[in-house]
């Protein structure tokens, strides 16, 4: 039995995060982690597409950061990995960027609800005032379900992200979240439980207890996310996801290698 290891990290590649990929294993080992995974913000066909990603140039330096971070630290277990937005229509971009490298694994996030608004977007906080919150929660769930059923993913980053600002599920949301649990548990899908959300304003572990309760109940099996963009944010946090997560029933979280999953108690 161990501590989960953290699978969602960034690097100050993607342009909003800070601190070298070394800084973050060092903090890793000191707080008891064995194993981490790098996961930054992969990049769009388009590199002008927004500006909180790596452009497609850096992807090569990308993998010899966290390459020369996996030599600096053979004690610790380090996962190469990207986060990858998944908007209808760019599944043959994440299949090219799924050939590039011999990825461990790919985490699906739906960031976007339009080909142009990322709903986490801090800059782009003000368009929740033009749009129907309900409609946001739907079409977020629908794409989710639809990265779910492409099997381009893994992992689905922190699923319940439009409540990081503070703006509240439907009632009844149950119906909106199902179908995507039902998808993840048909094409082997596994949930980030992803502590970044305790530093939002919503104050809440993604995904919340009731979406995580199904989850268990439906059998999608989870990996542990900080979600870090700073050094000191590794593993932050992990006492509550660790408490969330056995509070519903988990026992066990997913480890990947290659893209490959196996299941460790935690
Ligand atoms: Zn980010
Ligand atoms: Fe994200
Ligand atoms: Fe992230
Ligand atoms: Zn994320």
């Amino acid at each position: 039995m161990s501590l989960p290891a953290d699978y969602h990290m960034h690097t100050p590649l993607c342009r909003h995060a800070v601190g070298e990929p070394d800084e973050y294993a060092r903090r890793a080992l000191e707080i008891g982690l064995t194993e981490i995974g790098f996961s930054d913000h992969s990049p769009m066909r388009q590199d002008n597409f927004d500006n909180w990603r790596m452009n497609f140039s850096q992807l090569d330096e990308y993998v010899e950061k966290v390459r020369r971070t996996q030599k600096n630290f053979p004690q610790l277990t380090i996962r190469l990995a990207l986060e990858v937005d998944f908007i209808p229509g760019h599944e043959d971009w994440i299949r090219e960027l799924a050939a590039r490298h011999p990825w461990d694994y790919f985490i699906g996030s739906v960031h976007y609800v339009s080909d142009s608004w990322a709903i986490d977007d801090p800059q782009k906080l003000s368009e929740w005032k033009n749009r129907d919150s309900f409609e946001v929660w739907r079409i977020c769930f629908e794409r989710l379900t639809k990265a779910a059923e492409s099997k381009l993913f893994e992992i689905i980053g922190h699923a319940d992200l439009p409540k990081k600002f503070g703006h509240k599920p439907p009632d009844n949301y149950t119906k909106l979240f199902e179908p995507f649990l039902d998808a993840a548990k048909k094409s082997g899908c596994t949930l980030d439980v992803n502590t970044a959300g305790l530093r939002k304003d919503c104050k809440e572990i993604y995904p919340s207890r009731e979406i995580l309760k199904l989850a268990f109940e439906k059998g999608v099996p989870i990996t542990f996310g900080s979600d870090a963009h700073a050094p000191d944010e590794v593993g932050m946090n992990f006492a509550e996801a660790i408490q969330l997560a056995r509070g519903v029933g988990y026992k066990e979280f997913c480890r990947f290698e290659k893209r490959q999953r196996t299941l460790e108690k935690f």
